[in-house]
């Protein structure tokens, strides 16, 4: 079957590969893949920063984003034949520690848990795929066009529930919000934020004619083009996402935080990047009893979040969705696929 492979720490070692045909074991499912997202873990397992094939093997089939059919169950399997599904990525670790008895992988405390397509099995990017039933979610038809990006919204979901759950810590009625970053993730939080009725601005480098501030707009929320216009707003944000991955965008955002405030922090930073501000941004930490926190990851209870809100917004914001797929591939275009450029939004493979 074709597969594309990576060969980690290789940099730059992405190809597409016949790799065998796998088979479904007791509690597991075959899946046909029918669409493949790529992001930037998938960039940066091709750029060798990091992955690791499963144990005894050479490649690691990339690719954590999907969405496929089932066409096969091992004994026992969780789904039918036919069930379209998403899978989850994570899985628990060999010491079951007490996060991931609970099915929390997301927050798996060991660190030795398993990502399909990233740590210790193979990922996604392939004609078919085996996973263990339990961690598939169904898909209804009224979102198979879009379900590639339920793994993003996913995470998306994670952070913003978790921020919520976090601020019970007091009393606590958010209004404003500040999205740093207008790629897949912080686009899906803004959705996921002005779904529970904040006001969104999402901040990012593109002009304001480019396709992600039409889509911030197009969901009511005020897109800021930060090399024209300041951040500021009176009162600040309640809630800023982190989601540029630039220590120097995240720092320029924590003195718009508002009192109270909190900021969930959601990218991978370059390392030993100094910066002058954190002195003053923990002064205002500690005064006005902000918090900071980072999320990784998500659970089946955030992929099932992610299928009622993607329901929510395709009735709100008809099209919406399906403006993050800005280019689609064939196997063959994987390459492409990998480097889409700075305009792209979210490249897809299908296979
Ligand atoms: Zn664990």
């Amino acid at each position: 079957m074709k597969a594309i492979a990576a060969h980690p720490p290789e940099k730059r070692s992405a190809r597409l590969i016949d790799a065998p045909a796998p088979r479904p074991g007791q509690g597991e499912a075959l899946l046909k893949i029918r669409t493949v997202g790529f992001d930037g873990t998938d960039h940066d397992i091709d750029q060798g920063v990091y992955g690791s094939a499963p144990p005894g093997e050479e490649d690691l089939i990339i690719g954590h984003e999907a969405v496929g059919e089932v066409i096969e169950i091992g004994d026992d399997a969780q789904v039918s034949v036919g069930d379209v599904v998403v899978p989850t990525v994570r899985r628990p670790c060999p010491q079951r520690c007490p996060n991931c008895r609970k099915g929390l992988m997301d927050r798996c405390s060991t660190g030795d848990f398993r990502e399909h397509g990233i740590k210790g099995l193979h990922g996604f990017a392939a004609e078919l795929a085996v996973t263990d039933s339990q961690y598939l979610v169904k898909v209804p038809p009224d979102v198979e066009d879009v379900a590639v990006l339920l793994e993003p919204l996913s995470i998306a979901e994670s952070a913003i529930t978790e921020t919520y759950l976090i601020q019970r810590r007091m009393e606590w009625e958010p209004s404003r919000a500040l999205v740093m970053g207008a790629g897949p993730l912080g686009l899906l939080a803004a959705m996921v934020l002005r779904l529970r009725g904040v006001e969104v601005s999402a901040a990012a480098t593109r002009q304001h004619d480019s396709l992600k501030a039409d889509i911030v707009r197009q969901m009511g929320g005020r897109y800021i083009n930060v090399k024209e216009e300041p951040l500021a707003v009176d009162g600040g944000y309640d809630i800023i996402v982190e989601a540029t991955g630039s220590t120097r965008a995240a720092m320029s955002a924590l003195p718009h935080l508002a009192r109270n405030g909190v900021v969930c922090i959601l990218g991978i930073y370059p390392k030993g990047e100094v910066c002058g501000e954190l002195g003053d941004a923990l002064t205002k930490l500690v005064l006005e009893n902000q918090l900071m926190f980072g999320a990784v990851n998500s659970n089946l209870a955030d992929f099932q979040k992610g299928i009622e809100d993607m329901r929510a917004l395709k009735q709100r914001y008809d099209g919406m969705l399906s403006r993050l797929i800005t280019s689609r591939h064939s196997p063959e275009g994987y390459r492409e696929a990998l480097e889409p450029g700075r305009e792209a939004i979210k490249a897809v493979i299908d296979f």
